[in-house]
């Protein structure tokens, strides 16, 4: 299927919720092939095998998009692990991996920008900030990108120099925002401000991404979906963050020394039956745009899936517990293990 003959990110919006998984970095790292601390996606260079086979998870499981894994893929992150060489490399190979993957199955291909990290309201900042994304979309414009997601933002400013670069090539944009323990942009202004500001500025899709859990994000994406009137965009990191500890930096484990944060979050883990509650939730609210970001698994996308009612092909596998031999309930099963049930 071509990307000309499929519909559009607005259009399924339109008709209703879209799935997008997310959370590339810490799956990668889990699975051995990034390291945490930079964070930086080499892996689309050295094993692009390992992304391929993970966008397909997550569309199998339900993702209507196929992100190019080219978040902190950017100049900045390049240069202080000693590799700016690598940079335009790796932002065409991670959109060719993530093209190919959208092309098996009319999943729709995003290009993404993320927080550079070395914004600050001085100009010389913003041009610089303004240059790295100029590069990143060019590259995701050259592979046929159907939009652009331009993630992560603490500065509700970095986010609008994002959203004027994607702007220009007449592409939509997806526009989130990431939000620590004090719930405003690092500007000063609150989650709806903020977003109002960027649908004002053009955006088609505002919200939250990353940082905060189900439970401590579903609050302040009420607020947004009543400050503005485009699409709304939820993805919480499935970590089961609450008001003392509303972020997933914050979360403190008393069986554990130290930050949690990144490597040990966990036994912080939101079950799939948590994310489907938040799908739901959201939906309920009028929120169309949902996923998951850092420490999603395939199973968190089902639910979540499944929860706004979606059947991915994943869901072929999903439990079915009344054939199991000691709590299923089946009349082909021993009794006798079912009597035994409660000793398990
Ligand atoms: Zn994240």
């Amino acid at each position: 299927m071509t990307s000309s003959a499929k519909p559009g990110l607005l259009e399924r919006l339109e008709q209703g919720p879209v799935i997008c998984a997310e959370g590339y970095l810490f799956e990668c790292e889990r699975r051995g092939y990034l390291q945490a601390g930079a964070f930086v996606p080499e892996v689309v260079l050295e094993h692009p095998e390992v992304v391929t086979e993970l966008h397909r998870e997550f569309v199998h499981a339900g993702s209507d998009v196929v992100e190019a894994f080219t978040y902190y893929g950017h100049r900045e992150k390049l240069r202080i692990i000693g590799k700016e060489h690598l940079l335009e490399q790796l932002n065409r190979r991670a959109l060719e991996i993530a093209r190919e993957v959208a092309d098996e199955n009319g999943a729709l291909l995003a290009g993404d920008l993320s927080n550079t990290n070395i914004f600050s309201a001085d100009d010389e900042s913003r041009r610089t900030v303004r240059r790295m994304f100029e590069e990143q979309t060019r590259w995701a414009v050259d592979a046929g990108a159907d939009f652009v997601i331009a993630e992560t933002f603490s500065h509700a400013e970095e986010a609008l120099i994002a959203l004027d670069v994607i702007k220009q090539t007449g592409l939509p944009a997806v526009v989130t925002l990431a939000l620590h323990r004090e719930p405003v942009t690092r500007d000063g202004l609150s989650p709806a401000e903020a977003c109002r500001r960027i649908e004002a500025a053009g955006a088609d899709v505002v919200g939250l991404n990353c940082i905060r859990g189900p439970r401590t994000m579903l609050p302040h994406v009420e607020a947004i979906r009543e400050a503005v009137s485009c699409q709304v965009a939820a993805l919480p990191v499935p970590y089961r963050t609450h008001d003392a500890q509303p972020t997933f930096q914050s979360l403190r484990d008393p069986e554990f020394d130290g930050q949690p944060f990144p490597t040990a979050l966990d036994p912080f883990t939101c079950s799939r039956y948590e994310l489907a509650e938040f799908g739901a939730a959201a939906l309920e609210l009028g929120v169309r745009y949902l996923g998951v970001c850092c420490g999603a698994g395939p199973h968190h996308i089902r639910s979540l899936a499944e929860a706004v009612g979606r059947t991915p092909p994943a869901s072929r596998y999903t439990a079915d517990m009344s054939k199991h031999a000691y709590l299923g309930t089946d009349s082909s099963l021993l009794s006798e293990n079912q009597e035994f049930a409660e000793k398990l």
